[in-house]
C-alpha cells in the first residue's frame, strides 16, 4: 500500500510512499522505548542547544520546506514560507523557555518541605493533519520534547513528504535516534501504538470523527489525550466597529490558506445597521482575492488540499443557497480550485452556520441586538475562538466574556501564538497546546512530601 502525494492545483501526482509494515511500527516503537530512558536524563542546556540547531535547519531551508507545503497541499508560497519561520520562533521559545516553565513549584505545608516536581512520561503520539503540515507538528514537538519526552508522528497520507522532511531534521540536528520519529501508517494500526507501553500521550489535531475516535481508544488504554479539533468561529461587528478594518482582517481570517483554518473566522455575526456596510466592505475585499497557482506570487488563494474536500464544501454552500442563503460572489468549483466565496442572509439550519465550513466561504449572519449576536455565536457545537469588532472596549469585553470559545480577540486577526494556550471546549476538543500550559499537557506532576 501507498500514500500519494498529489499537487491540488493541477491534482498531478508528485510521489508516493510505502506504508510501513507492522514489524517496522514494532522497531520504532523500541526505538522511543531505548531513547526515552536516556532523553528524560538529559539536561535543559542540552535539549536547548539541540532544538537551537532545530531553529537553524528551519531558517536554513525555508524555502525548500515551504515548495515542499506547497506541493502537497497547495497553500500559497508566501503562507508556507511564513509557517516555516513560524515553526523556528516555537523551537526557539521552548528553548528558552522549557527549564523555567518546569521548573520545582514549592508547596508550604505541614511537612518539613514539599514542593511540586514535573517529570516526563514516555513517547507522545501525534496525530495530525495536512492543513499548516509544518506548524502542526512543531507546536507539539518543541514542547514536549524539551520536556523530555519523545515524540511519534503519524501525519495526514497526503504529506508524506512533510512528516519525513521534519524527522530528517531533527536527525541532522543531532537528536539521537529515537527522539523524532515519523511513522508512515493508516489509522488501523493507531490501536496498536496507543496501547504500547512506551506510548504514555496522544495529541490529535483534526475532525470531530476523529477526536472521538482517538479520545476513546486513549481512554480504554487509560492514557491521557490532547484533542485539537474543529470550530466555527464567529466574529461579531457591532455598529460603532471600525467596518474597513473589520471587514479586512475578518475576510483574511477566513480566506487564508484557502479557508481551511481551524480558526478561520467562518460565521460573520453582525449587529443592526452594521450589517449593510460590513457586508458591502467585505464584498470589496473579496473582489481583491485571486484563485490559482499557488507559486503565483500574484495569486491570494490557492486550490484546497484534496477534490472531496472541495466537492464537500461545494455541497454544504450549494445546499445553504437552497435553504435561503444569497450568493454575493464567487462559488465556482473545478477539481480543488473554489473561488472565494459570500454569502449573506445566512441563518440556523443552513450548514453555513450549523457545521464547520473548512473552505473559502465567508457567511454573513445578521442579528438585531448584541444580546443576540451572543446567543447566534454560542448557538454551536463548537468553541474554539471568536474575536469582537467594537470602538468600546469595555463593552468588547464583558461581550469576550459571555461567548463560549477558548479564545476571543478584540479588533484583532484569531491567530496561535505560542505565547498563548491554544485550543477549545465543547466540541472542539480538551486540552492545552502553546505556552505554559501547553508544555505542562503529558508531564507526570509529583509531589515530593518530606516528613
Ligand atoms: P481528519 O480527517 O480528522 O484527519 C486528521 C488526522 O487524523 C489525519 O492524520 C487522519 O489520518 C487522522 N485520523 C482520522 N481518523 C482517524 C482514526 N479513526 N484513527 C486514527 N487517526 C485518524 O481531519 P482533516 O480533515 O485532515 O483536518 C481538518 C480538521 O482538523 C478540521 O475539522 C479542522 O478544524 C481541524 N483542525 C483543528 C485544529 C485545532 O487546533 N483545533 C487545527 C487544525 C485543524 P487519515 O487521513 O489517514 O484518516
Amino acid at each position: 500500500m501507498v500514500f500519494k502525494s498529489i499537487f491540488p492545483y493541477t491534482l498531478e501526482t508528485i510521489a508516493a510512499y510505502e506504508v510501513m509494515s507492522k514489524a517496522t511500527v514494532e522497531q520504532y516503537l523500541n526505538n522511543s522505548a531505548k531513547a526515552f530512558k536516556h532523553w528524560r536524563r538529559t539536561t535543559f542546556a542540552q535539549r536547548s542547544a539541540l532544538m537551537e540547531r532545530v531553529a537553524d535547519i528551519l531558517i536554513a531551508r525555508r524555502d525548500e520546506y515551504a515548495a515542499l507545503i506547497t506541493n502537497e497541499m497547495g497553500k500559497v508560497l508566501k503562507e508556507s514560507k511564513a509557517e516555516v519561520e513560524k515553526c523556528a520562533a516555537c523551537c526557539r521559545y521552548y528553548a528558552a523557555n522549557a527549564e523555567a516553565f518546569l521548573k520545582d513549584i514549592p508547596q508550604p505545608s505541614d511537612a518539613a518541605n514539599s514542593y511540586v516536581t514535573f517529570e516526563p512520561t514516555g513517547a507522545i503520539l501525534a496525530i495530525m493533519p495536512w492543513n499548516f503540515p509544518f506548524w502542526q507538528v512543531f507546536r507539539f514537538a518543541a514542547p514536549y520534547i524539551m520536556a523530555g519526552n519523545v515524540a511519534l508522528l503519524k501525519h495526514a497520507p497526503n504529506v508524506c513528504g512533510t512528516a519525513l522532511a521534519i524527522e530528517r531534521i531533527f536527525t541532522e540536528a543531532g537528536f539521537p535516534e529515537g527522539v523524532f520519529q515519523t511513522l508512515i501508517i493508516d489509522t488501523d494500526v493507531v490501536e496498536d501504538i496507543i496501547n504500547h507501553d512506551i506510548v504514555q500521550g496522544i495529541t490529535l489535531t483534526g475532525s470531530e470523527l476523529a477526536g472521538s475516535s482517538v479520545g476513546a481508544l486513549a481512554g480504554k488504554a487509560i492514557k491521557k489525550s490532547v484533542l485539537e479539533l474543529g470550530g466555527s468561529d464567529a466574529v461579531i461587528v457591532l455598529e460603532d466597529a471600525d467596518m474597513q478594518k473589520a471587514a479586512q482582517v475578518a475576510t483574511m481570517s477566513r480566506m487564508q490558506n484557502a479557508g481551511q483554518s481551524c480558526i478561520a473566522a467562518k460565521r460573520f455575526i453582525t449587529v443592526g445597521k452594521a450589517g449593510d456596510a460590513f457586508a458591502h466592505a467585505v464584498q470589496q475585499e473579496i473582489s481583491q482575492l485571486k484563485q490559482g497557482d499557488p507559486f503565483n506570487a500574484a495569486t491570494t488563494t490557492g486550490p484546497m488540499a484534496r477534490a472531496d474536500l472541495a466537492a464537500k464544501l461545494d455541497q454544504q454552500f450549494r445546499t445553504s443557497i437552497t435553504k435561503g442563503a444569497h450568493l454575493v460572489t464567487g462559488g465556482h468549483v473545478s477539481g480543488c480550485n473554489f473561488t472565494p466565496a459570500l454569502l449573506t442572509n445566512v441563518q440556523e439550519g443552513m450548514p453555513a452556520f450549523d457545521e464547520e465550513i473548512f473552505g473559502p466561504v465567508a457567511s454573513i449572519i445578521q442579528a438585531s441586538t448584541e444580546a443576540q449576536a451572543i446567543q447566534l455565536a454560542n448557538d454551536s457545537r463548537y468553541g474554539l475562538a471568536a474575536a469582537v469588532w467594537s470602538a468600546d472596549i469595555q463593552k468588547a469585553e464583558a461581550l469576550a466574556k459571555e461567548v463560549e470559545a477558548g479564545a476571543v480577540f478584540i479588533n484583532a486577526l484569531v491567530k496561535s501564538d505560542t505565547r498563548y494556550p491554544f485550543g477549545g471546549i465543547k466540541k472542539s476538543g480538551y486540552g492545552r497546546e502553546l505556552s505554559y500550559f501547553g508544555i505542562h499537557e503529558f508531564m507526570n506532576i509529583k509531589t515530593i512530601y518530606i516528613g
